[in-house]
């Protein structure tokens, strides 16, 4: 597995690009400001992106669709619980005094659990909200092997969750989506977050000052 990542001012949101190293083929997860960047990384390693995955519908996660969809024949994926958050995201913008322009609609919706094979690998959807109604987790891996790698969205932070003060947050909800679908996972896990550096299930669990037992 292949991975790129790429964050842009001011919101210094992840973007990933992920790649089967066999056939090439890849999937981008939250396009936003940092989307160019990533969209040029696909074709210097002449990458066959298939989907355009988003963890939740913050317009920080969103303002890279629809370039992301110009230039790929790519369908975009959302939990249908976000779709109220994907369809405010001007209005989203508008509060934090930014001009967000309305993405393209969204082509198709997880089903919980889900599973979207790419290359050698596989995308396993799991729904962890709490940060927003629709926030999901996507482990992927490959499809012959059990290990994942996470890739959270605002769910979890190194060191930190995510925010629960807008619209459709709840922490009680966070925290359990944390401890019974991400903790579900080995230690040795490597976790990628919407903002901020990698981290791992063990790290987490052992010194998150807001998971402790
Ligand atoms: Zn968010
Ligand atoms: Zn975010």
């Amino acid at each position: 597995m292949q991975i790129a990542t790429a964050a842009a001012p001011p919101f210094m949101k992840n973007g990933y690009l992920v790649a089967c190293e066999e056939t090439r083929d890849a999937v981008l997860i939250d396009p936003g400001d940092e989307v160019t960047e990533l969209l040029d990384a696909a074709r210097a390693h002449a990458l066959q992106v298939r989907h355009i995955l988003l963890t939740h519908a913050h317009f920080d996660h969103l303002t890279g669709v629809a370039r992301a969809k110009a230039a790929l024949s790519a369908p975009i994926w959302l939990h249908r619980d976000d779709l109220f958050l994907y369809e405010g995201a001007a209005e989203q913008g508008a509060l934090f005094g930014l001009s967000v322009q309305a993405p393209p609609p969204v082509d198709r919706f997880y089903r919980i659990p889900d599973s979207i094979p790419f290359g050698r690998y596989i995308v396993d959807v799991r729904h962890t909200p709490g940060h927003c109604p629709g926030g999901v987790c996507l482990a992927i891996g490959r499809a012959d092997r059990t290990a994942r790698e996470l890739f959270v969205g605002d769910t979890l932070f190194a060191g930190s969750i995510g925010r629960t003060d807008l619209p459709g947050g709840d922490l009680g909800t966070l925290l359990a989506s944390i401890q019974t679908v991400l903790f579900s996972y080995p230690d040795d896990t490597p976790v990628y977050s919407g903002h901020g550096p990698a981290t791992t299930i063990g790290a987490e669990r052992r010194t998150n000052p807001f998971l402790r037992p």
